[in-house]
Parts: C-alpha cells; sequence; structure tokens
C-alpha cells in the first residue's frame, strides 16, 4: 500500500491506534476529544443565514402547495413527524426514551434530501425570477407555477448516489427545468427508473460518488446555462438542513420532552458525504447548545467522515487509501472521501462517531417492521444501533452522572418513502 501523507499504514496505526479496527472492518465508536462548549465556538455560519433560510421556505409555501396538493396539511411547509418507538424501546430494553424522526416520510423525495436538495433549486429559482422580474421579494411566489417555458432554458445537474438525485430531479422537473443526474453505480435501478419517468436524464457511471460528483461538475462547468448541486461543497443545502431542528423544537415542546444540562438529547445521524446530518447537527447545536449530542453513523465499509476527522486528514483522505473499498448496502451513505467543509466545520460540535456494519441493517428493517409498522431503507436504520451502543458502552464514559432514563434519542430515519412495494416486499421478506 502506498503512503498517506508521508506515513506508512503502520506508522499511522501506531499513531491513531482506533485505525486498526477501521481497516479491520470492526464496529468501533469514537468520541471526538476536539469538541468543545458551544459557546466558545466559531461558527462558520451565521445563524441568522438559517433564519433566512426558513423564511425562503414560508415564501416558496403558495408555490408548493400549487405544485403538491398533498402539502395542504403543513400549509406548503415540507415536514416530516416525530413519533415515540416505545415498542424498540422494550426490545432493547433501554430506560431512555427513543424517538424516530420520520424524515422518511418527507413529502415529494421521501428523504431527508427533500430539505437540502429542494431548498437549493428554490433558492436558485428565486434568483433566476427575481432577475427576470417575474416575481418580487415579498410578492406572492405561487406565480412561479405559470412559468415553466421560462425555466426550461436552464439546466440543473447533480451527482448522486440515488436520494439527492431523486429530490433534485423531482422538484426541478417541477419547475420546468432540463435535468441532468449523474449517478453513481451505487444508485437503485428504480430511482432510475422513477426520475425517468418524470422526464429527468440520467447519466450512469461505472464507478463512485466522488466520481459522478466530479462528471457532473465538469459537465455542468462547460455550460454557461447550467447549474451545479455540489453535495460537497454546498453551503445552500446545509442551511436547507439546518432549518430542521428549528421546526424540531416545536415538535419536542408539543411531546413535553425536556432538554437540559440533567436530560440530555441525543442524535443519531446516518452520514453520507456529511452535508445532510452536519447541517441538522448544527442547528441541532444553535437551539439546544451543550445538551444536544449529535453523533453521526457510518458504514464501517464507508467511514470516510471518521476517517477524514480521526485522522486530521479531512478530506486529504478516502477510505481506498486505507484498503477499504467503500461499498454497502447502505446507499445513501457510499461515500469513499467526505465533504472538507462539513468536517472542519463539525470538529468543535459534534460528539463522535460509530460505525456499523451491514449485516444488521436488514435486521433492524425487519425489526422496526415487525415492531412499530414503519418502513425503512437500510441507510436509514444505522441510527438504531446508537441506543444499543449507549446502553452497552457509552453511558458510562460519556454520560458518567446522567441517569438513563434522563436520556432522550432520537433516530434520525433518513430516507424510504418513495420505496416501491415490490422492493420493500423484498427487503422485509429477505
Ligand atoms: C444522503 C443520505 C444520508 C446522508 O446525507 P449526507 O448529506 O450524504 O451525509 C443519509 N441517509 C439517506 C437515506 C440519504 O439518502
Amino acid at each position: 500500500m502506498e503512503k498517506i501523507n508521508n506515513k506508512t499504514v503502520e506508522e499511522w496505526i501506531s499513531e491513531k491506534p482506533l485505525l486498526k479496527d477501521i481497516i479491520d472492518l470492526k464496529e468501533v465508536y469514537w468520541i471526538n476529544p476536539n469538541k468543545i462548549a458551544y459557546e466558545d465556538v466559531k461558527l462558520p455560519v451565521a445563524i441568522s443565514e438559517i433564519e433566512r433560510a426558513e423564511k425562503r421556505l414560508k415564501d416558496f409555501a403558495p408555490f408548493l402547495l400549487r405544485a403538491y396538493p398533498e402539502l395542504e396539511e403543513t400549509g406548503g411547509l415540507i415536514e416530516s413527524p416525530i413519533r415515540e418507538i416505545d415498542a424498540v424501546r422494550s426490545h432493547i430494553k433501554t430506560e431512555s426514551k427513543i424517538l424516530l424522526k420520520e424524515d422518511s416520510l418527507l413529502p415529494i423525495a421521501g428523504s431527508i434530501k427533500a430539505r437540502g436538495g429542494i431548498y437549493e433549486i428554490l433558492k436558485y429559482t428565486e434568483e433566476l425570477a427575481l432577475k427576470e422580474s417575474i416575481i418580487e421579494e415579498g410578492g406572492d411566489y405561487s406565480v412561479l407555477y405559470d412559468h415553466k417555458d421560462f425555466f426550461k432554458k436552464y439546466k440543473i445537474q447533480v451527482g448522486s448516489t440515488g436520494n439527492l438525485g431523486l429530490s433534485i430531479g423531482i422538484i426541478s422537473a417541477e419547475i420546468g427545468y432540463e435535468v441532468i443526474v449523474h449517478m453513481s453505480k451505487d444508485a437503485q435501478e428504480w430511482k432510475k427508473n422513477l426520475l425517468r419517468e418524470k422526464g429527468v436524464n440520467v447519466v450512469e457511471y461505472d464507478s463512485d460518488f466522488t466520481y459522478a460528483v466530479a462528471q457532473g461538475r465538469k459537465k455542468s462547468d462547460a455550460d454557461p446555462l447550467s447549474y451545479f448541486v455540489d453535495d460537497e461543497n454546498s453551503l445552500d443545502l446545509f442551511l436547507g438542513y439546518a432549518v430542521a431542528p428549528f421546526r424540531l423544537k416545536k415538535q419536542l415542546d408539543d411531546l413535553g420532552i425536556i432538554v437540559d444540562a440533567d436530560h440530555p438529547l441525543v442524535v443519531h445521524l446516518p452520514a453520507g458525504v456529511g452535508g445532510g446530518p452536519g447541517g441538522i447537527a448544527y442547528g441541532l447545536k444553535a437551539i439546544y447548545g451543550d445538551n444536544v449530542h449529535p453523533f453521526f453513523v457510518e458504514p464501517v465499509n464507508a467511514a470516510s467522515i471518521l476517517l477524514g476527522m480521526y485522522t486530521g486528514l479531512y478530506e486529504e483522505v478516502a477510505v481506498k487509501d486505507f484498503g477499504i473499498d467503500g461499498i454497502t448496502i447502505a446507499d445513501g451513505l457510499a461515500v469513499g472521501r467526505a465533504s472538507d467543509f462539513i468536517m472542519k466545520t463539525m470538529e468543535p460540535l459534534l460528539s463522535g462517531i460509530y460505525t456499523i456494519e451491514d449485516l444488521r441493517l436488514p435486521v433492524y428493517q425487519r425489526d422496526i417492521y415487525r415492531l412499530e409498522d414503519i418502513y425503512l431503507e437500510p441507510s436509514s436504520c444505522a441510527g438504531l444501533l446508537g441506543p444499543i451502543l449507549f446502553k452497552e458502552n457509552l453511558n458510562d464514559e460519556y454520560f458518567k452522572d446522567i441517569d438513563e432514563k434522563n436520556i432522550t434519542h432520537i433516530i434520525w430515519g433518513t430516507g424510504g418513502g418513495l420505496v416501491p412495494e415490490e422492493i420493500k416486499r423484498k427487503h422485509l421478506e429477505e
């Protein structure tokens, strides 16, 4: 194996011992030693920017309501329910409360990508429409629905393992854009088919996510009328995700959930390139400060954020550099090189990262279906390991003085809403 940043793998392991297990594809958990008190964090993104994003989503609500009548109940907002999963709590025998945030049920795209992806396209649409005087700031955005011909001249491109492509493709086609989605080899056939039905141009690569993104970026940059959604670096994607906790606060208040120093909130976020979980963790910290403890979960075969943050190499390292293949059934998390921006932003904020073996995912899928009648796609089940880990290990070290029954876990369910019935059945019967 080649040297990584001038050190052999052996030298790396002697310096960073957890690397041994990471390379051997063993499940690990890592408490982030660089986390600091929230009030001491120098925030790279102002909280007012998240509030601006929330305001923009409200401005677009009348348009979305017109395009998607199913948004009636939320008045044009794209939001998901949260619920207690008490049968899971009994099953794993913990006294902690366990909630599931059902981003798997987010309207339009059926995954967490309905937050960042749709927000970014709306923001770009606003920019074009203001310039063309189709809308004015503070005016009625529902008129956008009558201007599909205008947007047809513009192109949207994105690289994806599946769900981001779905989200960007569905909303962009609805607005009127020409859309090209560059799909990595992980992407499921049904996701490509669904996009093609909506008139989206799907380009397939026999390569990984990083390659699909690079191709998309190259093609888009060469075309002045094309806009590229950059999953690795986009501030707008990040802001779209970061809005979620501002709305979650009300949901938790309504459920009577107390969050304070004696009642910590522990949030389990499946992570791929990092934008979704990173944005949500960022918003959570803005609201709950030191009383919230965000954890990322990654597949053992694609633990790119853990590798980047633990080694301090950030985007300079990919899992392949350590001989890890990046192949996982958790297609939403199949990312070998994570976002530099997210890893650096998370450095003082994130509580830790743990990894999960693929073989647990179908078991969890069937468990939560059997116990709660909830369907989640494999990536979306990864956070279910969290409360089990806490019960077994983390409790002693990380929350020494906290009573188990005072902890509230939120499992962030990230996808599954658009999975076709026959594929659901196959997942659940296998
Ligand atoms: C994309 C995705 C994630 C992770 O989001 P990133 O921004 O890639 O870290 C988690 N779960 C599902 C189902 C996803 O599609």
